[in-house]
């Protein structure tokens, strides 16, 4: 399953693995910066996860990978955990080389959700965050750190999004997904719905007042219902290439120790969507 590789590379692993746009951002980053290295795209099936990671952890041009579904979680069994993401976020996207070739795992997904919040104070302000999935985890623990107020967390089962309130240290409610919402200053959703191909997302931003910021985490459509409805209201409105981007940004200094370069974001935005 893994052909040795002759030259320093790094590259996203999951099942399916074509419609990641990671190899996309990379290699575009590493064109403009000059690297002479590769990001590629590896198939890896549930069953052959070990195997891969001890294959690659001997192998001294691999910089590193990201992870995408099913294995952010598993993959936990396979690095060193320096940061606890494990009782943190409990779901891994980046593994990189630390000293001594160490394989670790950390998490740019909850700093490149972040990546477009950060020049605002979140202290004490109020949050609607749509989902409970491994998103949604990121999310919750990037808000919590910024020290968020209350948050509402609008989930199928009450159970489970209860628990990832007081999991991460949150006070605020649980809505089903049909629930009136209250104002609020963000709202986040960290569900698939809206996007191409899933059912779509129904809910009413009349309650939430001028200024407050509506972020979408889905990508495909770019501009979703939510996000058009945002705009129709006058609100904030942040898509997903934002995070896609940010995620991938933090990950690349990694992998290849250069940070992206500054000043291309529309250029790649642009390619993104072709
Ligand atoms: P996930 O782990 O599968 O979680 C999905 C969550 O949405 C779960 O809580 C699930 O509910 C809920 N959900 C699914 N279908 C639903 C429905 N029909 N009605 C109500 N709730 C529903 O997926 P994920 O990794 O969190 O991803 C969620 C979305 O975020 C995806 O669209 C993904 O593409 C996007 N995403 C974007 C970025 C980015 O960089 N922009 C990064 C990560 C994810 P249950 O808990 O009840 O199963």
């Amino acid at each position: 399953m893994t052909a040795t590789i002759s030259s320093p590379y790094a590259e996203v692993i999951g099942d399916p693995i074509a419609q990641s746009k990671s190899p996309l951002i990379h290699g575009f980053w590493l064109e403009k910066l000059g690297i002479e290295a590769r990001y590629l795209a590896h198939h890896v099936l549930a069953e052959e996860l070990g195997d891969y990671f001890d294959l690659r952890r001997g192998d001294a041009n691999w910089r590193g990978c990201n992870i995408t579904i099913p294995h952010k979680i598993a993959a936990l069994e396979y690095v060193t955990d320096p940061g606890d993401i494990r009782s943190s976020i409990g779901a891994i996207n980046t593994v990189f080389r630390g000293e001594n070739g160490a394989l670790i795992g950390t998490n740019t997904d909850a700093g490149g959700f972040f990546l477009p919040l950060a020049e605002m104070d979140w202290t004490g302000q109020s949050a609607i965050v749509l989902g409970a999935g491994g998103a949604a985890r990121a999310v919750l623990f990037a808000l919590a750190r910024a020290g968020i107020g209350d948050v509402t967390l609008l989930a199928r089962s009450g159970l489970k999004a209860a628990g990832l309130l007081a999991h991460f240290g949150l006070k605020g409610k649980v809505l089903p997904f049909d629930g009136k919402l209250p104002p609020a200053s963000l709202l986040v959703n960290a569900s698939p719905l809206g996007m191409k191909g899933k059912e779509a997302l129904d809910i009413d931003l009349s309650p939430l007042p001028q200024g407050a910021l509506v972020y979408d985490l889905v990508y495909v459509p770019l501009e979703t219902p939510l996000l058009a409805s945002a705009k129709a209201y006058g609100l904030e409105a942040v898509d997903g290439l934002d995070m896609l981007i940010g995620q991938a940004a933090l990950a690349f200094e990694l992998f290849f120790g250069a940070k992206p370069p500054e000043g291309h974001d529309d250029e790649l935005r642009d390619m993104l969507l072709r």
